[in-house]
C-alpha cells in the first residue's frame, strides 16, 4: 500500500466521519499538559503535542480493570467483547514502538486474552514527530523516532496536508469514502523526503555511547555504586513507571462482596518501585532497599526485556524524567554508568602497563 494525501481541511470531516462509526480518542490539552482521551471532534484534538502525561498504552492494559466475576464455584472471564471499536489518533513513534513490544509480552507463550481483546479492537494511527517533544526525548538514541510498521495509518504533516502511510486493511478502512484523500504523486514523494531529512538533525543524541553496548554496560554495572546512589535519592513513589509505556506489572486481588460467596478479580498497574512490590509469603521482601529497585527497573529497561523479548524495555519517551521528583532519568543513570566504566577501564589500562 502506497502513500495517500489528504488535506488538513479535511480533518474536521474526517473526525466527524470517524466519530460517527468508532469510539475515538487522541491527544488533547488538559490543564498546561496534554492526555489521551475522548475525542468528539477536531477542535479537541491537539496532534502537534508535546508528550502525554500517561501513554497510550492504558487503551490496551487499563489501570483497572475486571477479569473475572464469581459466584459460588462459578467463574466467567470478563471480555469486553461488545466494546465499541477504538481509533487511537496521533500516537507518537516511541509509544508505537512501546506498543510493539507489550504485543510480545502479552502474546508470548500464555497469550493475555485480555490484552488481545483490546489490542484487536484498536486501530492506531500515529504521526510523524518533526521535534523533541522535551528536553528528556531521548528516542533518537532509542532508535524509535520513526517506525515503518506496527501502525494502522502513519500521518506526516507536510504543511498544508497530511501524508498518510496505510499499514493495514484496518486503516484503509477508515479512509473510506474521503474525497478529499488522493493517491501521492512523486512530488509529495520528494515533499516527505525532504520534511524527514530536515527532522533527524533537530534532535540530539543524548547517549554517550551506542545503545547496542547497553545491555552490557548493565550487565558489568551489577555491583556498582551508583545503585546506592540512586537508591539514596529516590522517594520510592512509583511515579516513573506509572507514566512509563513500556511498563506492564500489576497486581491482581479478588474483591469479594459481604456475603463472601460472590465476587470480582480485578487487575490493576502496579510498581517495581514501591516498598511492598516484592513482598512474598511470610512477609519477606526480596527486593527491600529503594538502590536494589532502581536497579532492577533499569535492568528491565535496558537489559532483561532484550533477552526475553528481542527489544529494549525503554523507548526514549522521557515521561519518567519529567515526571520524578528527584530528577532520576535515564539518560543520566546510563551515561553515569558508562563514565564510571570508562575510568575503571581506562585504570585497570594504567595498572597493566
Ligand atoms: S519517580 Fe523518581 S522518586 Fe519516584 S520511584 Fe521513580 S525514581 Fe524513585
Ligand atoms: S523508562 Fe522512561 S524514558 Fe524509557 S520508556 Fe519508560 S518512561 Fe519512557
Amino acid at each position: 500500500m502506497g502513500f495517500k494525501i489528504m488535506p488538513k481541511a479535511a480533518l474536521p470531516a474526517w473526525i466527524d466521519r470517524l466519530c460517527a462509526d468508532y469510539r475515538v480518542v487522541g491527544p488533547k490539552p488538559l490543564h498546561g499538559q496534554y492526555i489521551f482521551g475522548d475525542i468528539h471532534s477536531a477542535e479537541e484534538l491537539a496532534l502537534d503535542y508535546t508528550t502525554t502525561v500517561l501513554p497510550p498504552k492504558k487503551y490496551l492494559l487499563p489501570p483497572r480493570e475486571e477479569l473475572l466475576r464469581f459466584e459460588g464455584s462459578n467463574a466467567e472471564p470478563v471480555i469486553e467483547e461488545d466494546a465499541p471499536p477504538t481509533v487511537v489518533l496521533g500516537v507518537h513513534t516511541c509509544d508505537l514502538h512501546a506498543i510493539h513490544l507489550l504485543d510480545r509480552v502479552f502474546e508470548q507463550g500464555y497469550a493475555d486474552q485480555h490484552y488481545r481483546a483490546h489490542r484487536e479492537n484498536v486501530v492506531l494511527v500515529s504521526i510523524e514527530c518533526l521535534k523533541p517533544c522535551s528536553e528528556h526525548s531521548f528516542c533518537k538514541d532509542m532508535g524509535t523516532l520513526s517506525a515503518d510498521e506496527g501502525f494502522d495509518l502513519h500521518l506526516t504533516d507536510l504543511g498544508d496536508d497530511y501524508a498518510v502511510d496505510i499499514g493495514s486493511e484496518k486503516g484503509e478502512a477508515l479512509l473510506e469514502g474521503l474525497d478529499a484523500v488522493r493517491d501521492a504523486t512523486p512530488e509529495d514523494y520528494e515533499r516527505v523526503n525532504h520534511v524527514m531529512a530536515e527532522k533527524w538533525p533537530r534532535f540530539p543524541y543524548r547517549l554517550e555511547f551506542d545503545v547496542t553496548e547497553l545491555p552490557s554496560l548493565l550487565a558489568v554495572s551489577y555491583h556498582s555504586e551508583h545503585w546506592d546512589e540512586l537508591g539514596e535519592r529516590c522517594l520510592s513513589c512509583g511515579m516513573c513507571t506509572k507514566v512509563c509505556p513500556t511498563c506492564y506489572c500489576f497486581n491482581v486481588v479478588d474483591e469479594v462482596d459481604f456475603t463472601l460467596s460472590a465476587g470480582k478479580r480485578i487487575r490493576h498497574w502496579d510498581s517495581c518501585q514501591i516498598d511492598e512490590f516484592a513482598v512474598v509469603a511470610g512477609g519477606h521482601n526480596f527486593r527491600p532497599t529503594r538502590a536494589a529497585r532502581q536497579r532492577h527497573r533499569f535492568f528491565r529497561k535496558g537489559k532483561y526485556q532484550w533477552e526475553a523479548y528481542g527489544l529494549l524495555g525503554c523507548v526514549g519517551c522521557g515521561r519518567c524524567a519529567q515526571a520524578c521528583l528527584v530528577h532520576i532519568t535515564p539518560v543520566d543513570t546510563f551515561n553515569e554508568l558508562y563514565r564510571r566504566r570508562v575510568l575503571y577501564t581506562a585504570r585497570r589500562q594504567e595498572v597493566h602497563t
